[in-house]
């Protein structure tokens, strides 16, 4: 059930055999997963996932190829409580292992907030990252564009751009070098916007002109278009380059501060885990764009299915199997 400040307190001496951190595509199906097993868990979530702010998840096989991502934590939802999965909007603000039990502690509200502590035997880290967006002086032009057709992800959304004039938007020397060369795989008409943040090299500059990619490293002022369709920039100085698309390449921020303790093994900001979602931590598992892999949906949702199937494993591995009791 959907738990409240009211109701919560039931919870507190219960014992769940695993709370997932994060309620988004990876957190969901995980819920979905463990509920089935039997076993018992609770979703907390902050809101405002990835999968959220995803206008249209255009590659999950089964789904119409414009499906809102909100309309799949939606339904993900629903299941997930029709099978009587626990289900709190909260922030996990701390993780303390207790030795066979996690504390996890939740600020519930924005006002008059509370700190409720709940326990489990396993955790599942779904909290998943969230993209850098150049930052104007009216972020709201941003959040106008960003998601529609001004991207934050090519694998997701190359395809959308192909033969496009691209605007890519970098963070450093390093996402140009990364990127843009394979951006080229779907389009070559790409201007690359420092938005004056970092020096370009040398060698990267005659890179870019060799391949016909325009630099621009005065700062934007803001995005032109309607109805959330991007159409060029404007830039401090007042010039304006037009653009069919976009592609924001900032890095991202990791939702994981609540892991600092434990210093898991990482790859740069990612949690390394086998094939079944476990981390250096034996009784912690990641999924989805936490863990080293593909940023996708569908990788996400396979992650949760592991996990959960694991988890599920070792608990029933330690109670044994059950008698035919008269
Ligand atoms: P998320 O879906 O981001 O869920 C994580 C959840 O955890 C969030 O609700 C977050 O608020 C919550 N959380 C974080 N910290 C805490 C905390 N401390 N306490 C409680 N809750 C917390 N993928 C595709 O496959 N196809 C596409 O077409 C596609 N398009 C995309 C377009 C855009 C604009 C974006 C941004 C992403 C797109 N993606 C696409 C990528 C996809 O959204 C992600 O790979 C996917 O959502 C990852 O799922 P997740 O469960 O790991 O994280
Ligand atoms: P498949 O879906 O089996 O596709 C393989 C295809 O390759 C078949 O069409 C086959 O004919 C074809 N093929 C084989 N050899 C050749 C050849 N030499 N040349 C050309 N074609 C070939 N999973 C769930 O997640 N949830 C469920 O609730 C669930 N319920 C299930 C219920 C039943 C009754 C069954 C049988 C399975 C269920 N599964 C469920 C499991 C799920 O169906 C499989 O995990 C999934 O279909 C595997 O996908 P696949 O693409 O590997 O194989």
């Amino acid at each position: 059930m959907q738990l409240t400040k009211k109701s919560l307190p039931e919870r507190l001496n219960h014992i769940y055999d695993a709370i997932v951190v994060g309620g988004g595509a990876g957190g969901l199906s995980a819920g979905i997963y463990l509920q089935r097993f039997r076993l018992s868990s609770l979703i907390i979530d902050k809101g405002k996932a990835r999968s959220f702010w995803m206008q249209e998840l255009h590659n999950y096989l089964g789904l119409p190829p414009d499906t809102p991502g909100r309309v799949l934590l939606q339904q993900g939802k629903q299941h997930y409580t029709s099978l009587n999965g626990d289900m709190l909007n909260g922030y996990v603000e701390e993780v303390v292992d207790e030795g066979d039990r996690f504390a996890v502690r939740v600020k519930v509200g924005r006002k008059n907030s509370i700190y409720p502590v709940f326990r489990s035997k396993y955790l599942i880290a779904a909290s998943g990252i969230i993209d850098n967006l150049p930052p104007l002086e009216d972020m709201q032009n941003v959040f106008d564009y960003a998601g529609y057709n001004l991207h934050v992800c090519m694998v997701c959304d190359g395809y959308e751009m192909t033969d496009k004039q691209c605007g890519f938007i970098a963070g450093s020397e390093a996402s140009i070098e990364e990127m843009v060369f394979n951006l080229s795989w779907f389009t070559p008409y790409i201007t690359v916007f420092t938005h004056g943040l970092f020096a370009v090299s040398d060698s990267m500059r005659s890179q870019l002109h060799n391949h016909g990619y325009r630099l621009v490293e005065t700062p934007i002022k803001k995005f032109l278009g309607e109805n959330h369709q991007m159409t060029g920039v404007e830039l401090v100085d007042g010039s304006i380059i037009p653009l069919e698309t976009g592609l924001i390449s900032m890095g991202s921020r990791y939702h994981n501060t609540y892991l600092q303790g434990f210093n898991l093994d990482v790859k740069g900001s990612n949690l390394i885990t086998d094939k079944m979602g476990r981390t250096s931590h034996p009784r912690i598992f990641a999924i989805g764009d936490l863990k080293v892999g593909l940023n996708q949906v569908v990788v996400a949702a396979g992650d949760g299915a592991l996990a959960a199937t694991q988890i599920w494993r070792d608990i029933r591995r330690e109670s044994g199997s059950r008698r035919w009791e008269e």
